[in-house]
């Protein structure tokens, strides 16, 4: 079987001390950090050794109606609507500069608080999360309504006007990319932001707050609430205060956020879920940049993401010789301490979420798919698995159909575009995919084939700010980023006025 890098886990080494303090614990309302009104905390954890990290304020329904309420004063009565779209857009500039400035330690707290390699966050991640601030500064100055002919003498116009106060409940697995692709929007089109993060890592939405702050934001605009799902995440859903709603997560979670906000005032919802992505690798293929995008596709933030290549579908005339190559491409993948040069898989976040893993690897060997690599925990503490291959994957086992959100690959056979087309939208998801072709015709034929919000062609993750995200089927509802999401918060008023004795209509 070779050496396999994976071998040699971080767990057996000293964990690297992260270079960063942790200064910022308690809730974000109306400007100050607070307690929670309960006066409790919870942990999070360090998932590289499963040792607390801080505690930090739990927030629930009794926080979120006081956020919401300074939200709302903010929206109803503060600057923040009112001032002029430019200066709105140097608050946002001037943020995304000092989040610039502090990156080495915001990545370093976001390393430490999910697991992702530091290089990943540091080099990818923030540097995304700038421009994604300076695009949609870009977008503020810009946004304006038309004006419209009308069936007679009558002037009409269009405002488009901020939505109010909006409920934003993001995960733990790009807890910085989140905020920034709820906020961005939402704060350059005026409105007010009541965000709750995922439970598993509240540390970097609180110190980018607090820079927020610095960069001019006022008081009340944007209030950062850490606390769990059913609790502070329900309150805020089923608000009647709440005027949007924006969710990223699972599915299951999204159906209930979906009621809550339906049953509550009717808000409107976005929604970013989970996926079941195809990554189809066509015979005419370059096999070995297939083999490492897919890998890449797969791996990524330890396969913790929502457009995750999680069936990778391989043309039955190369299928042997991808396969021979994404093993050993797995058996090279080095897993350790996040926080060390060269690695390129952590920990997973949680032991819910890697017990899940490893459950679903059982499932794979107990329903007779090929165990090419891995399968196992790596040491005895932390949340790390070994980069695991499934060959001989049929589409109605468990690990072809549902979401496993970890480092397990999963390699198909097929044999002509038609049966792949088909066989790639027989999910209940719809994200993204990835074809791996060099003809022009199967990648026109493919893109418009498959029913997914994304189709990389010969690349897979490339994300930019003015790319639009999201998914059809049961994996969202609406899109994020570019122009599509600043709809997500706006209102559109038709203004209507007589005209007296027009020259012209
Ligand atoms: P989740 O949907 O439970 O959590 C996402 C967010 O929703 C968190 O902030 C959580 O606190 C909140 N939440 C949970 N229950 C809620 C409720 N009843 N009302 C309101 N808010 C609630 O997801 P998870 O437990 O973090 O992960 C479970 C699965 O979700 C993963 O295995 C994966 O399949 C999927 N997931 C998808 C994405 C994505 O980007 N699409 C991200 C993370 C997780």
């Amino acid at each position: 079987r070779g050496i396999h890098r994976f071998s040699t886990a971080a767990t057996l080494e000293e964990p690297i001390a992260p270079p960063v303090e942790i200064n910022y614990t308690k809730l974000l309302i109306n400007g100050q950090f607070v307690d929670s009104a309960s006066g409790k905390t919870f942990p999070t954890l360090d998932p590289r050794t499963e040792e607390v990290i801080a505690y930090i304020a739990e927030g629930d329904a009794e926080d979120v109606n006081r956020a919401v309420s300074v939200a709302r004063k903010a929206f109803d009565e503060g600057p923040w609507p009112r001032m002029s779209a430019y200066e709105r857009a140097r608050i946002l500039l001037r943020f995304a500069d000092l989040v610039e400035k502090h990156s080495d330690e915001l990545a370093a707290l976001e390393t430490w608080d999910n697991g992702k390699p530091y290089e990943q966050a540091v080099n990818a991640e923030l540097p995304m999360f700038v421009r994604l601030f300076h695009y949609y500064a870009g977008w503020a100055d810009k946004i304006h309504g038309l004006t419209v002919p009308a069936d007679g003498p009558h002037h009409v116009q269009t405002l488009h006007e901020p939505i109010g106060v909006t409920g934003q409940i993001i995960p733990w697995n790009f807890p910085l990319l989140m905020f920034a692709w709820k906020i961005g929007p939402a704060l350059a089109t005026g409105n007010t932001v009541v965000l709750k993060t995922a439970e598993q890592t509240p540390l970097t939405a609180l110190y980018v707050a607090k820079l927020f702050h610095e960069a001019g934001l006022p008081p009340g605009v944007l209030n950062v609430i850490s606390g769990y799902g059913p609790t502070a995440g329900a309150a805020l859903a089923s608000h009647m205060d709440v005027d949007k709603l924006a969710f990223t997560g699972s599915t299951d979670t999204g159906k209930i956020v979906l009621e809550l906000a339906a049953k509550s005032n009717l808000k409107p919802v976005t929604l970013e879920l989970g996926g079941k992505s195809p990554f189809i690798v066509c015979e005419d293929a370059d096999i070995d940049k297939a083999v490492e995008q897919a890998h890449f596709a797969l791996f990524f933030n330890q396969g913790q993401c929502c457009c995750a290549g999680s069936r990778t579908f391989v043309h039955e005339r190369i299928y042997d010789e991808f396969l021979e190559k994404a093993k050993a491409r797995a058996w090279r993948r080095t897993v350790g301490d996040p926080f060390k040069k060269g690695v390129e898989q952590g920990p997973q976040i949680d032991s819910e979420q890697f017990e899940k893993v490893l459950r679903y690897i059982r499932s794979g060997i107990d329903s007779n798919a090929t165990l090419e690599c891995g399968g196992e925990r790596i040491g005895s503490k932390g949340f790390f698995i070994q980069p695991t291959v499934f060959s001989n994957v049929k589409d109605d086992m468990l690990i072809a159909k549902d979401e496993i959100f970890g480092p397990v690959q999963s390699i198909l056979k097929f044999k002509g575009l038609d049966e792949v087309i088909k066989r790639a939208n027989a999910t209940q998801y719809g994200l993204a995919a990835g074809v791996y072709t060099k003809n022009i015709d199967t990648a026109n034929t493919l893109s418009r084939g498959l029913r997914a919000g994304t189709v990389w062609i010969n690349c897979f993750d490339v994300f930019d700010a003015g790319i639009p995200f999201g998914g059809y089927k049961m994996s969202g509802i609406g899109r994020e980023k570019g122009i599509y999401s600043l709809k997500n918060y706006l209102q559109v008023k038709a203004v209507v006025t007589p005209l007296k004795n027009p020259a012209w209509l």
